[in-house]
C-alpha cells in the first residue's frame, strides 16, 4: 500500500515536473520565433539630474511582446535568453537599437541625451561584443561618449581579471560604463575602482526604505561620498516619492530614476518627456537646484 502510495506521488511528481519542462520548451521555441519575428521592442525610462531637474538620458529595457501573451517581463526572459545563447544576438540588436534611438533624439535637438544598454554575462564572453559596438556606434552615428553601457556589481565580480581587459577595451572607444544594481553584491567601491567605470548605480532595494530605515539613509550617503571621492557618477535607482528625492538632493546624488519621473515607456512617448521639459518637483527646484 505504501508502495502504490509512493508511487502515485512519484507519478504526479513528474507530471508536474513535466509539465514545468514543457512550459519551458514552450517559452524557448517562442524565443527563437520572437528573434526572427522580431517581437522585441525597447522601452525608455528617463535619468533626471538632482542639479537641474532634467533629463541627461534614457535606460533602454527590453520587452517583448508575445502574440498570446502579451508583454512578457524581462525578469522572465533574459535567463532563458541567457541560457539558450540567444542573448548575444538580441543583445546586438538592442545594442543597434538603441543607438539608432539615441542618435535621432540627438537629431531632434537633443543633443546632450546618453543612453544606456544593459549587457550579461554572455555578452561579455562573446567575442563579438567589441565589435558589436563599434558597429551600432558607425551605423548610427551616435558620438561614443552618448553610450552608456551597464553591468550588474555581480557580474562583474565574477570575473574581475578578464573584465579588466574587455572594459579597458570598450573605454579606449570612449563609451561610458556603470556599475549596476550596486550594493547587492559583495564588492566595494575600493575593489571596483580597478575597473574603468564612470557611474554607480545604487540599486532601488537601498533607495526604497531610505526615508523610513536610517541604515539604508546612511548606506546610500556613505556610497555617495565614496562613489565621488572615486570620481564615480552616482545614479539612484526605483526613485518613488518626494521624501527619497530629497534626501538623494540633499546627499548631492548625481541623477535619479524611477516612476517618480516616469516607468519605461516606448521611444514616441519618450520624446514627448523631453518635451515636456524639468521633471524635478516644483518645491525642489525652488529650493536652489540650479537650472542651466
Ligand atoms: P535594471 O537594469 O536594474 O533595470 C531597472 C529595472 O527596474 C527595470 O525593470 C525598471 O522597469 C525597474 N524600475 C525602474 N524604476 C522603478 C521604480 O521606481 N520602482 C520599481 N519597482 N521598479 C523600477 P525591467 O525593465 O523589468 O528590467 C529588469 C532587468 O532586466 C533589468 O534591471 C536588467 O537587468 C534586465 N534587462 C532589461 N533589458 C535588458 C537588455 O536589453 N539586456 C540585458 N542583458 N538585460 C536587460
Ligand atoms: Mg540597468
Ligand atoms: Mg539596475
Ligand atoms: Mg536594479
Amino acid at each position: 500500500r505504501a508502495k502504490e502510495l509512493g508511487r502515485n506521488n512519484f507519478q504526479f511528481f513528474t507530471a508536474a515536473m513535466n509539465a514545468r519542462v514543457k512550459e519551458q520548451l514552450q517559452l524557448e521555441t517562442d524565443l527563437r520565433r520572437a528573434v526572427q519575428r522580431q517581437e522585441f521592442i525597447l522601452h525608455f525610462q528617463p535619468k533626471v539630474s538632482c542639479s537641474h531637474g532634467g533629463i541627461t538620458g534614457f535606460e533602454a529595457l527590453l520587452r517583448w511582446q508575445h502574440p498570446v501573451r502579451g508583454l512578457v517581463s524581462p525578469m522572465e526572459f533574459i535567463p532563458l535568453l541567457e541560457e539558450t545563447g540567444l542573448i548575444v544576438p538580441v543583445g546586438t540588436w538592442v545594442l543597434q537599437q538603441a543607438c539608432q534611438q539615441a542618435a535621432a533624439w540627438h537629431l531632434a535637438g537633443h543633443g546632450q541625451l546618453t543612453v544606456a544598454v544593459n549587457l550579461s554575462a554572455r555578452q561579455l564572453q562573446s567575442e563579438a561584443l567589441v565589435q558589436d559596438v563599434r558597429q551600432a556606434l558607425e551605423d548610427s552615428g551616435l558620438p561614443p561618449q552618448a553610450l552608456e553601457l551597464e553591468l550588474t556589481e555581480s557580474l562583474l565580480m565574477s570575473h574581475v581579471e578578464d573584465n579588466i581587459a574587455l572594459l579597458n577595451r570598450l573605454k579606449a572607444m570612449g563609451v561610458q560604463l556603470s556599475v549596476d544594481d550596486f550594493g547587492t553584491g559583495y564588492s566595494s567601491l575600493a575593489y571596483l575602482k580597478r575597473l574603468p567605470l564612470d557611474t554607480v548605480k545604487v540599486d532601488r532595494a537601498f533607495v526604497q526604505d531610505i526615508t523610513a530605515d536610517p541604515g539604508d539613509a546612511s548606506i546610500t550617503r556613505a556610497v555617495i561620498t565614496m562613489a565621488h571621492n572615486l570620481r564615480l557618477k552616482v545614479v539612484a535607482e526605483g526613485v518613488e516619492t518626494e521624501g527619497q528625492i530629497a534626501l538623494l538632493v540633499a546627499n548631492h546624488c548625481d541623477e535619479m530614476q524611477g516612476y517618480y519621473f516616469s516607468r519605461p515607456v516606448p521611444a514616441p512617448e519618450a520624446l514627448a518627456l523631453l518635451d515636456k521639459g524639468r521633471v524635478l518637483p516644483g518645491r525642489l527646484r525652488a529650493r536652489g537646484a540650479q537650472v542651466p
